[in-house]
């Protein structure tokens, strides 16, 4: 599969000198072209972080410590992101890339038309278009969303949440960006919600060929909805793997406890452990495997040596990776 966004080794600090604290650690993670790859890990194991630094979005006091992001556009040479130069980057964001900020599917402008809201970023970045090509935009977005014509001078309380939501997408989508990214779109506790978002943009994809960067804390959506998963924990990637292979055969401790944590999709429904112990401290990270503190499986080397996120010697399957000192797991040469 071609790659569309190539992540390599790639670190985020918040602040500078003593006072820094690493959030994302070496994270190596490939978006491929038309994919849905979904991005799951407790609160605070780097997931937005990850998603702004690689999109050079980062609010002070966040600084990229290193590594590269290479972008891939359809049909053109690749280039580095982190090289682009600030006009560069602006482009880059939005004829390129679209990221939906955690939390945001209810920051529709209450004062604006869904219309106006539309035609104000195809107008802001497609400046050349006539104002009747960019209406013809909008109304074909609307209705690829399943919005009819005549509500699009509707303001949003005047739609349902539903339909906010798809002009949410529509907004995200109007550019025809290559990359998706959406980071917890509605609050954690909307999976209901989520899960109609993910939904239709897996949908939507199969028709313009745009790659999804979804994250999430409910990895049973992504188990549902997205090709494949990489969980991180501790500002590291520590499996990576096809979604249904995660969920049939997860090869990480702390995958397997984050699965055992929701709901199950299909049969009797269980009691949910939730995953004993608490994320780790960023000013205190563990020695060796960070998840040794609460990982079951935990033996003498985990508490000295990091683990490298590899293709497992017992699976022998380049689809899949993970970082753990179990046998079997680690990988090969
Ligand atoms: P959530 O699921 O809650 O959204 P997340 O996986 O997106 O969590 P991040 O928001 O990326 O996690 O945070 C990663 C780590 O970086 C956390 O330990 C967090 O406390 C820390 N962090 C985030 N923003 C800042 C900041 N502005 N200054 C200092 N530390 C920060
Ligand atoms: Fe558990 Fe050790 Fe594997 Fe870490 S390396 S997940 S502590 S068995
Ligand atoms: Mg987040």
């Amino acid at each position: 599969k071609e790659p569309v966004l190539e992540i390599r080794d790639f670190s985020v600090d918040y602040g500078l000198g003593d006072q820094a604290v690493r959030a994302v650690r070496d994270v190596t993670l490939t978006l491929h072209r038309g994919e849905v790859l979904g991005l799951a890990g407790e609160s605070g194991s780097g997931k937005s972080t990850l998603a702004y630094g690689v999109t050079r979005l980062l609010p002070p006091p966040g600084v990229i410590s290193g590594g590269s992001v290479t972008y891939h556009p359809p049909g053109d040479q690749p280039y580095d992101v982190m090289a682009l130069s600030n006009a560069e980057l602006r482009a880059f964001r939005w004829a390129e890339t679209s990221i939906v900020f955690q939390g945001a599917m209810n920051s529709l402008n209450p004062v604006h038309k869904i219309s106006t809201q539309l035609l104000d970023v195809i107008k802001a970045h497609e400046p050349r278009l006539s104002p009747q090509a960019r209406l013809a935009r909008a109304k074909d977005m609307l209705k690829l969303v399943g919005i009819s014509a005549d509500r699009m001078d509707a303001y949003p309380h005047q739609l349902s949440g539903g339909m906010r939501q798809r002009v949410m997408i529509g907004m995200a989508l109007v550019l025809e960006p290559q990359i998706v990214i959406m980071d917890e779109p509605t609050t954690a506790l909307d999976v209901v919600m989520q899960r109609q978002i993910l939904a239709q943009l897996v949908e939507l994809r199969e028709r313009l060929g745009f790659s999804v960067l979804f994250i999430t804390h409910d990895l049973s959506l992504l188990v549902e909805f997205s090709d494949r998963i990489a969980i991180m924990y501790g500002g590291r990637i520590v499996e990576e793997a096809k979604s249904a292979d995660l969920y049939k055969d997860s090869l990480h401790p702390y995958s397997e406890r984050l699965l055992q944590s929701f709901p199950a999709l299909r049969g009797p429904r269980r009691e949910l452990s939730g995953i004993p112990g608490s994320p780790p401290d960023l000013r205190g990270m563990p020695s060796g495997c960070a998840f040794h503190p609460r990982c079951p499986h935990a033996f003498d080397r985990c508490s000295t040596d990091v683990p490298v996120l590899g293709v497992p010697a017992a699976r022998n399957d380049p689809s899949r990776s993970v970082a753990c000192w179990l046998p079997g797991r680690i990988p090969v040469g």
